[in-house]
């Protein structure tokens, strides 16, 4: 038996099954016309950014970054809740523009922007966060020839990292950001061409769940923010000061206690060096805000034996929930939290591998799970999908399309 991560608070029970906003997973399915679907919480989605901003000073921002999960009704939803939204491409800032975002509330970070993508920001008047002094020069020749003051960041990379983070993008030879030795030449530089002068990102890693070495990390951010400052000469407009905080995917992963987080900040924000005392502060963050208000909702087509392991197969698989899968980013394979949706009342009985649809042995998305007796047409749940799922997953693989999406 392996265990399963531990499921996000704010799903119920409804008639025996899974309900997502009062809904059972059954009805959902029905609603949206089949399975494989992802049904997204609009009420957890707003609690989430809410218990931010109870923790968090007022005086920090909170940014949405997009890739976690760039569905126009998402993004909609997340319209009046959060202060920025930071993107990554062309194709996201095309899918605010059609949600109708204010493009002053835009930045653009992501290495090797194309020059038609740094034209459609600059002309929209979104912050670019720019990723080297070629990428400057590029945006400095653009703007000149629209016309237009390109509002330029600086993305740094900083010499540290955040510590136990999943994924590190910070700290030594990285293709993110200018090195932090580099930025106050190339920032004097931009300024004294003409651009619009926005500060500075940095940006040091992804899903922590340690209270103690986020703050940490947002103590060095502001360090070397201060330091880059004074040498740099001008005043920071804005810092973007990156985010990191995790989401519990695996059994004994504890949530990020959120309540610290926001008292060490707190404290950091009383007492600013003063070149930052103009400067305005936010946080940008994908997974935590998106994803546990997802959920991958699947049916079971066949059940079987093979040497005494029992396989429930899905419709769904790795094509829509690579993460889950255990081959986006992770070295040893562990179940994502998982339930039979239409048994969520029931006691687990017995283990079974839940597969997916795929033609690969790479396809799983329960390993020697704990489950209710399922059989076929029973509907699986997959948590923690709301962010890095459906964009995050090859779902052209085998031909199968995509995955329906539903916000409710
Ligand atoms: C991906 C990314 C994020 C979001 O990361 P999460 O782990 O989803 O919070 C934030 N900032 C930058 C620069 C990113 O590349």
């Amino acid at each position: 038996m392996k265990p399963v991560g531990p499921i996000p608070p704010g799903y119920e029970t409804l008639d025996g099954e899974l309900a997502i906003s009062g809904r059972t997973a059954s009805a959902l399915v029905d609603g949206a016309g089949g399975t494989p679907l992802f049904v997204y919480s609009r009420a957890l989605l707003s609690k989430r950014v809410a218990d931010l901003r109870k923790a968090l000073p007022e005086r920090i921002g909170v940014n949405y970054a997009v890739k976690a999960n760039p569905m126009a009704e998402v993004v909609a939803h997340m319209e009046p809740l959060v202060d920025g939204f930071d993107i990554a491409s062309s194709g996201e800032l095309a899918i605010l523009q059609r949600v109708g975002i204010d493009p002053a509330r835009i930045s653009f970070a992501g290495p090797g922007k194309r020059d038609d993508e740094l034209e459609a920001a600059i002309a929209a008047g979104v912050t670019l966060n720019c990723e080297s002094a070629g990428e400057a020069a590029r945006s400095l020749a653009i703007g000149e020839r629209l016309g237009k003051a390109p509002r330029i960041a600086i993305r740094v990379n900083p010499s540290f990292e955040l510590k136990g983070s999943g994924m590190k993008m910070g700290g030594g030879a990285k293709q993110f950001g200018v090195d932090a030795e580099k930025v106050p030449a190339l920032a004097r530089n931009v300024i004294g061409e003409g651009a619009e002068w926005r500060g500075l990102h940095i940006f040091t890693g992804s899903q922590a769940l340690s209270a103690e070495a986020i703050a940490e990390t947002q103590g060095n951010v502001l360090k070397l923010a201060a330091e880059l400052a004074e040498e740099i000469g001008h005043g920071l407009p804005k810092l973007n000061m990156g985010g990191g905080f995790g989401i519990p995917y695996f059994p004994g992963d504890e949530p990020l206690d959120l309540v610290a987080v926001g008292a060490a900040l707190a404290e950091r924000v009383a007492h600013l060096p003063p070149v930052l005392a103009e400067t305005e502060l936010c946080l940008e963050l994908g997974r935590y805000l998106a994803g546990e208000a997802g959920v991958y909702l699947c049916r079971v087509i066949d059940r079987k034996e093979s040497h005494g392991v029992t396989y429930l197969v899905t419709d769904g698989g790795l094509h829509h929930q690579l993460a889950a899968s255990g081959n986006f980013g992770t070295v040893v394979r562990r179940n994502y939290p998982s339930a039979i949706a239409t048994r969520y009342g029931e006691e687990p009985v017995e283990e079974v591998n839940i597969v997916g649809c795929l033609c690969t042995p790479l396809d799983r998305l329960a390993d020697q799970a704990m489950m209710p007796r399922a059989d076929v047409g029973d509907i699986v749940a997959v948590f923690c999908a709301g962010a890095y799922g459906a964009t995050a997953s090859p779902s052209a693989f085998l031909g199968h399309g995509p995955a329906r999406e539903l916000v409710v």
